[in-house]
């Protein structure tokens, strides 16, 4: 199993870090967890490209984690020489974001159906919803949903891909919970989304304070890791961006909590099991 972290950026633009996007390949499939801003370029950076996703799973609708579905659907239509309907998975709501998301692209779409004889069938997506339980299931691989915590922002989950004997989770934005818990159990590999409170509640902007009570810190984030016996716990998605030479801090902060393998991650960070 492979764990690529696409994208570690979060909704204040860094030219760093790509938006919220992770890559999971394992028993023969490719998995692409949220699509934030620069998710396809990050997936070329890697060696995909989108008609080789086999599915895409979203952990919730905000937009730094969604924003740039439209080009993963697109360039999945426009790249591929058969008809290939993209796969979604997501917590509901997600269907109408899809069907939302294609009927914007509709102009394009005709664009390209006039000007390519051999291009006959519009973009297309199988979505599913998923709250609690066995999300898609493969030859060698299952993905199992959670409710997560990220209110108010609701219904929002994470994700457990199990393949080849090893287990990922992939919590998304959430502060701890059962659901979360239950996705990190024994997990070979924990990815959470982190804030660090002492930076934020040093920024004098009401707005920005508001992201504290919704998101973990990295002391939360191991506190999760040490209750699940996870064995790397990787920070990502980290507000505010980290200033260069303060990655330490974060690990360090996670740290007081767990003693496994810590990780701040970077664009394109990834990990073998
Ligand atoms: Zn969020
Ligand atoms: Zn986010």
């Amino acid at each position: 199993m492979d764990v690529v972290t696409l994208g570690t950026g979060s909704p204040i633009p860094d030219p760093n870090r790509g938006g919220s996007a992770i890559l999971v390949r394992a028993a023969g499939v490719t998995v692409l967890v949220d699509c934030g801003r620069a998710v396809v370029m990050r997936l070329a950076e890697a060696g995909v490209i989108p008609p080789m996703l086999d599915r895409v799973l979203l952990t919730h609708l905000h937009s730094d984690h969604i924003t740039d579905l439209n080009d993963v659907i697109t360039t999945r239509w426009v790249m591929s020489p058969v008809e290939l309907p993209l796969p979604v998975t997501g917590p509901p709501g997600t269907a109408g974001v899809v069907e939302r998301t294609v009927a914007m692209l509709d102009h394009d779409v005709q664009y390209r159906l006039d000007h390519h004889a051999d291009l006959t069938w519009q973009p297309t997506c199988d979505t599913t919803e998923v709250t609690d339980g066995v999300a898609w299931e493969a030859e060698g691989i299952r993905v199992v949903a959670a409710p997560t915590d990220h209110k108010p922002v609701h219904p929002t989950v994470g994700y457990r891909i199990e393949a080849e004997d090893k287990v990922v989770a992939l919590a998304g934005d959430t502060i701890p919970c059962e659901g979360l818990d239950r996705l990190c159990a024994g997990a070979d590999v924990y990815v959470q989304t982190v804030v660090r409170p002492d930076l934020v509640r040093a920024v004098p902007s009401p707005r920005f304070q508001d992201i504290l009570d919704y998101h973990s810190s990295c002391d939360d984030a191991g506190r999760t890791a040490a209750r699940a016996g996870v064995k790397t716990l990787v920070l990502t998605h980290p507000v505010p961006p980290p200033a260069p030479g303060t990655e330490d801090e974060w690990v360090a902060q996670a740290a007081t909590e767990f003693d496994g393998e810590i990780v701040l991650a970077h664009d394109l960070w990834s990990i073998t099991l």
